[in-house]
């Protein structure tokens, strides 16, 4: 089996509930799963646009747009043997995710009805989306962090 990197994101509404975060880590760890790269990330219009390019025109692109740059996501660089197949396989399908899959039992636990358009979570469908989907959250990551620093400015100069 060789070894992959995937990219996983909890999408925003759910990345929300720490709970839901701590699941997800949980099903992937008891997969033999390892995640190398975490955190929370913002989507804006370009970087949803990067992320979901083969979707841009769609009729229901503008409604995942919205979605996507709703509130923030969680992001994870996740890795190990067979990771990419492993897991679309634990995240469950597009529109009937089947019981035991994330996208169904979330819901489950929240008591809510499985949605299409406003699922669960994200994870890679190739190789190629992987690395597309990585170098965008790494992108995402340091926009977070220059976030931080310019606020960590403004406190500096209201304590000057
Ligand atoms: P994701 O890429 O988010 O992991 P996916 O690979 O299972 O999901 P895609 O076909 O890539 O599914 O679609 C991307 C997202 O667009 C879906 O997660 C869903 O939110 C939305 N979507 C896809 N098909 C439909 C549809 N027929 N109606 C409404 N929303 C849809
Ligand atoms: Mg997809």
């Amino acid at each position: 089996m060789a070894k992959e990197k995937s990219y996983v994101m909890v999408k925003p509404g759910f990345a929300e509930h720490q709970w839901v975060i701590e699941e997800i880590k949980n099903r992937l760890h008891k997969a033999g799963l390892q995640i190398d790269e975490e955190g929370f990330v913002n989507y804006d219009k370009k970087h949803a646009r990067e992320h979901y390019a083969e979707h841009v025109g769609k009729d229901f692109y503008p409604p995942l747009e919205k979605y996507i740059t709703s509130g923030k996501a969680y992001g994870m660089i996740v890795s190990g043997p067979d990771a990419i197949l492993k897991i679309r396989q634990m995240v469950g399908s597009t529109s009937n995710p089947q019981k035991g899959t994330i996208r169904a039992d979330i819901p489950a636990m929240m008591g809510r009805e499985v949605q299409t358009r406003e699922n669960v979570i994200h994870a890679s469908d190739s190789h190629a989306s992987a690395k597309k989907e990585i170098k965008i959250f790494k992108e995402l990551l340091n926009i977070e962090d220059d976030k931080d620093k310019s606020e960590d400015d403004k406190d500096f100069r209201v304590l000057k």
